[in-house]
């Protein structure tokens, strides 16, 4: 596997794309809108300096790697030679299908098809390409460079040879993968956002602040982020498109909190927006 495409150059896209880059792989990332691609430029070759001040590279090896970055607005030209496909556009149902329809297309005929979604049935997504064996959802974590998992979510029709290119892909960039079978929000997005629903629950009913909160989980469970900050690190738009999906498949327990909803129709998205459950300059 040399040639990956990140589909979506946002808080994940761009991570995913500059770890690919970092492990001498070349990368070619689309987005659909021209402020996603400069944000995402202006993202990696920050990450690259930060790995040139730290001594982890020569300017010479980052300025090859980020030669190794391809940035388009026309996701043909972005898979055109592609080898792994990611994508990672919102968590609509609708998008993902109508992009992953347009990644079967225009990608070679060898290439796997994965999605980063966090809750969504990547069977679902990828019923309307030609080739669901070829399919997988491949789960990133936040912030991609520093998050060790992948999570590999087998589809219905999933090759063995797909589950197996996509471990190896993991290893290539330094991850961790573990096999999880295909049910509304996996593994880690199940628990943990229940565990951050309920965090905006307590808040509003007064049980504590969010610094207290926050701070309780930190310290009390060793939890390296409380789960108020940490939700404002996904983002809060995500967050409650994860909480809808998941209320809509698992049931009541899954209820988004009433402060979920209200902090994202106010345009408060967490650390993305500078204001969320906290405030950053
Ligand atoms: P985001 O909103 O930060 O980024 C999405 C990007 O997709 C944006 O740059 C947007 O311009 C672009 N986009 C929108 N429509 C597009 C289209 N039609 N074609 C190409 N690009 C398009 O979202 P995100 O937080 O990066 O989430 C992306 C996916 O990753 C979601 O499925 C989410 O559930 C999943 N995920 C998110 C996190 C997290 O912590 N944020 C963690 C794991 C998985």
């Amino acid at each position: 596997m040399q040639k990956v495409s990140v589909i979506g150059a946002g808080t994940m896209g761009r991570g995913i794309a500059f770890v690919c880059a970092l492990s001498g792989l070349s990368v070619s990332i689309q987005d659909k809108y021209e402020k996603g691609i400069k944000d995402c430029q202006t993202y990696i070759e920050k990450q690259f300096k930060r790995k040139v001040e730290k001594g982890k590279l020569s300017s010479q090896e980052a300025d090859e790697k980020m030669e190794n970055i391809h940035y388009h607005q026309v996701i043909e030209q972005a898979v055109s030679h592609s080898d792994l496909v990611i994508e990672a556009v919102p968590e609509i149902m609708d998008l993902k299908v109508e992009i992953f329809k347009e990644m079967d297309r225009y990608a070679p005929q060898h290439s796997i098809l994965a999605t980063n979604t966090s809750t969504m049935s990547p069977t679902e997504i990828s019923a309307q390409t030609s080739r669901p064996e070829k399919c997988i959802a491949l789960h990133f974590f936040n912030p991609v460079p520093k998050m060790r998992l992948i999570e590999v979510i087998c589809g219905l029709e999933t090759s063995e040879e797909t589950v197996d290119l996509s471990f190896q892909f993991g290893e290539l960039i330094g991850k961790e993968c573990v096999k999880i079978n295909e049910f509304p929000g996996f593994a880690v997005s199940r628990m943990n956002c229940l565990i951050g629903n309920e965090a905006m629950n307590m808040v509003m009913e007064g049980v504590g602040s969010v610094e207290d909160i926050d701070k309780a989980m930190n310290l009390g469970l060793n939890h390296p982020m409380g789960p108020l900050e940490l939700a404002d690190l996904v983002g809060l738009d995500t967050r409650l498109k994860n909480m809808e999906y998941l209320h809509q498949t698992l049931g009541e327990k899954y209820r988004p909190c009433p402060i979920l909803t209200k902090y994202v129709k106010a345009g408060h998205l967490g650390k993305k927006t500078g204001r969320g459950f906290y405030h950053y300059s």
